[in-house]
């Protein structure tokens, strides 16, 4: 999900704008965070506030996406499902880094292949 810049989401929890945070620093610059005060409140410390609003809408839109141990690779950034995997060659199961059809960011994955065993019984023939 893209946002307009200067464009600040509404706490996902509370429904409330997030109010800027800021503190001054010994070398007279300020850092900024963007918080609703309740939820979400653990964000880092920015230079700007853009990059505090930035972060807050980041913070605000997370989802959680399920991307480790996964039948097909998934993008870790937008939970995009590739249909075919399997088609991709891996190096001892280091496969290489793909960009996302969806959002066009990079990630790497891994193959992890669990190898079993069958055994059968061989009766011996009874003459
Ligand atoms: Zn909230
Ligand atoms: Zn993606």
């Amino acid at each position: 999900m893209e946002h307009e810049s200067g464009v600040l989401c509404k706490c996902p929890e509370c429904g409330k704008t997030p109010s800027l945070a800021d503190v001054p620093l010994e070398n007279g610059s300020t850092h900024f965070k963007y918080f609703c005060g309740v939820h979400r409140a653990c964000g880092e410390w920015h230079l700007t506030e853009e990059r505090a609003a930035e972060d807050w809408n980041r913070r605000a839109t997370y989802k959680h996406i399920d991307h480790n141990r996964t039948d097909e690779i998934v993008c870790p950034w937008c939970g995009l499902e590739c249909c075919d995997s399997w088609e991709l060659e891996d190096n001892f199961g280091e496969i290489e880094p793909q960009e996302c059809e969806e959002c066009g960011k990079m990630f790497s994955a891994h193959r992890e292949v669990t190898v079993t065993y069958d055994t059968k019984k061989i009766e011996e023939e009874l003459i």
